[in-house]
């Protein structure tokens, strides 16, 4: 069984001979990059670098998935968004936007997929799915609508409008979901074999189960619909409270943080989504030693967790040997 024959068939809840170790989220890291000799901004700028970059998750430590953008920027640059390249070659952008004061502000792009840095993330999954496509599957992120609202309105402005104005708050979550979908299934048409929807700012710890209900789920749930292949719903923080809600999104797949109580997303989302996640990204695979990366994997695999991964982005700061521990001990133990 090759890893995205594995991976495709867990995610659809199929019987396979282990679980798929790989990462939803951005991969590349400081060690990665020095060993390629291929760093940021460049790597956001050109396909070529891009792919190769997302390709060393595979390439250096055996995670069995590439997926790419490296950052939940490239549909608010299009939006008007301005983003500051970091002053170190390994930095993440950021887009420090004062942010629209009214939906009516924000201009719809035309023509999205021609614009900003959509033309070289599709470019480069056509890269990979030609130089990997037959044995790793390849992943395409985007943003989820209400992170991207965040982006546009400015996340203190959002949470302020929750409680005075909501329906401005849904009309904005609601402005970028349509282009989101045209970009998702682009992605699918250049190769990518599943889209992972990063909705970091919808976490529970942000916004409550409350807000995640009122003003994320349903556009999550419409922009599932409207993608046409299978789906990893991506929230940030403890996702505990709120899996049936995720499930009720029609995601073909979880991705929960290492917070989430795994036991209780695994039973819960029986027969209806896999699990994936949710290795503990700061403490163990940033900042811990292989030994504690080893038990935490084996925690997740004792959970049931169908596809081990980190339970967020992984930091840059992260030592390809602490991947590599989580890559072995699915491979020794997961069968
Ligand atoms: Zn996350």
């Amino acid at each position: 069984m090759t890893p995205r024959e594995r991976f495709l068939k867990a995610l659809h809840l199929k019987k396979v001979d282990r679980p798929p170790v790989t990462s939803p989220n951005q991969t590349a890291t400081i060690e990665q990059m020095d060993k390629l000799g291929i760093y940021f901004p460049d790597a956001y700028r050109d396909a070529r670098k891009m792919a190769k970059l997302a390709a060393a998750a595979w390439e250096q430590v055996g995670l069995e998935g590439i997926g790419v953008p490296f950052c939940q920027t490239v549909e608010a640059e299009i939006f008007g968004l301005e983003v500051k390249w970091g002053k170190r070659k390994t930095d993440i952008p950021e887009a420090p936007f004062k942010g629209y004061s009214t939906p009516e502000g924000v201009e719809v792009p035309e023509n999205f997929l021609e614009r900003g840095r959509i033309p070289v993330v599709l470019e480069a999954i056509e890269i990979l799915k030609e130089e990997y496509g037959d044995e790793v599957p390849i992943m395409g992120h985007v943003i989820g609508p209400f992170s991207l609202a965040a982006h546009l309105a400015n996340m203190e402005k959002i949470l302020k409008m929750s409680i005075k104005n909501p329906v401005i708050v849904k009309e904005f979550t609601n402005l970028g979901l349509e282009a989101i979908a045209e970009y998702a299934n682009a992605m699918l048409e250049h190769g990518a074999d599943a889209i992972v929807i990063e909705n970091m700012f919808a976490s529970v710890d942000i916004m409550g189960v409350k807000g995640y209900v009122n003003f994320a789920q349903p556009f999550d749930r419409e922009l599932i619909r409207k993608i046409k292949g299978p789906t990893i719903l991506h929230i940030c923080g403890d996702g505990t409270k709120i899996i049936d809600k995720m499930i009720e999104t029609g995601a073909t797949c979880l991705s929960i943080d290492s917070k989430t109580d795994a036991r209780h997303a695994v039973e819960v989302s029986r027969g209806k989504a896999s699990i994936m996640g949710n290795i503990d990204t700061v403490y163990a695979l940033a900042f811990g030693t292989p030994e504690e990366v080893i038990a935490e994997t084996k925690r997740a695999i004792e959970a049931g967790i169908d596809i081990i991964a980190p339970g967020c982005a992984i930091s840059p700061l992260t030592p390809n040997r602490n991947l590599r521990a989580m890559v072995e001990t699915v491979k020794s133990l997961g069968s």
